[in-house]
């Protein structure tokens, strides 16, 4: 697989198969959090960390999605 895995690259990730998000680079981003289901708002997004619950993931939880 050809695969560009620069440190500006993004990932789209799970939390444990559940929620996702993007890894970019050494941070981690919450779109849609895995405890309570909520879509993220953008501000909390970025810094890792949701914006309803304060569920903040653990680098462990964090899975690649695997295109099929
Ligand atoms: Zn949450």
């Amino acid at each position: 697989m050809m695969r560009d895995e620069g440190a500006a690259s993004e990932t789209t990730i799970t939390f444990r198969g559940r929620g996702l998000g993007l890894r970019r680079g050494a941070r981690i981003v919450v779109l849609v959090c895995p405890l309570c289901s909520q879509r993220n708002g953008s501000r909390g997004a970025e810094r890792g960390v949701c914006e309803w619950c304060a569920y903040v993931p653990s680098p462990k939880d964090a899975e690649l999605v695997v295109a099929a």
